[in-house]
């Protein structure tokens, strides 16, 4: 049974989804491990596709059940998390997992793989480009958009913390940076 991991982290609007999303097209052995969240779905998302969307209540029982590996309040009153259950389905299919978490989730479950899990964090060139991204996303509200600026100072403080740091300027460069590394941590 495969228990590798592969975890991005970084702050919001950095461009891990876009970084995963040409990464799945490229590696077959991979499945993205769907975390469950109490915000609302954004337009176009899907329940148990980019996220199980969880009511606050529902979300509070499961952790009450311990059914979750970790799980974070990122924003206030919006928890996220990652589901005991996501690992056992993808481990059972032979995969390696994929886990797009914040910078707290992410060494949390680098703690808990160890060795099996190659953590990387997603660097913005700058705070300023950083803001200009989630902006031009245009999926969240100014409130929203302050939230996550409020978080990002932080966390950028923290990727001295993981395996690999890769800075995400031009995207096809930042992709097969991170492509190479991943290659060989497989490899390994
Ligand atoms: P995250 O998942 O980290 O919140 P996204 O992948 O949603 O971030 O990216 C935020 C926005 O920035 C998206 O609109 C995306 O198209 C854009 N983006 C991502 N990477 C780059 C890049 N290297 N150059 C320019 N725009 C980018
Ligand atoms: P978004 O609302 O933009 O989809 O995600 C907000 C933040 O929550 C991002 O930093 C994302 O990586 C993080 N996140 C998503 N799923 C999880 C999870 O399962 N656990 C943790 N700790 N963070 C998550």
């Amino acid at each position: 049974m495969n228990r590798k991991a592969i975890l991005f982290s970084a702050p919001s609007g950095s461009g891990k989804t876009t970084i995963i999303r040409k990464l799945m097209q490229y590696f077959d052995c991979f499945e993205f491990s769907i975390s469950a969240t109490s915000r609302q779905p954004r337009e176009g998302e899907r329940d148990g596709v980019d996220y199980y969307f969880l009511t606050p209540e529902t979300f509070e029982a499961r952790v009450q059940n311990d059914d979750f590996l970790e799980w974070e309040e990122v924003y206030a009153n919006t928890r996220y998390g990652t589901l005991k259950s996501e690992i056992d389905r993808i481990c059972g299919n032979d995969k390696v997992m994929v886990f797009d978490v914040d910078v707290n989730g992410g060494l949390n479950i680098k703690r808990y793989f160890g060795d099996d899990a190659l953590a990387i964090f997603v660097m913005p060139p700058s705070i300023e480009v950083l803001e200009q991204r989630l902006r031009g996303r245009g999926t969240e509200s100014e409130e929203s958009i302050q939230k996550r600026l409020g978080r990002s100072a932080k966390e950028l403080g923290e990727a001295h913390k993981f395996d690999a740091t890769i800075i995400n300027d031009d995207l096809c460069r930042a992709v097969e940076e991170t492509r190479k590394k991943i290659e060989e941590f497989l490899a390994r």
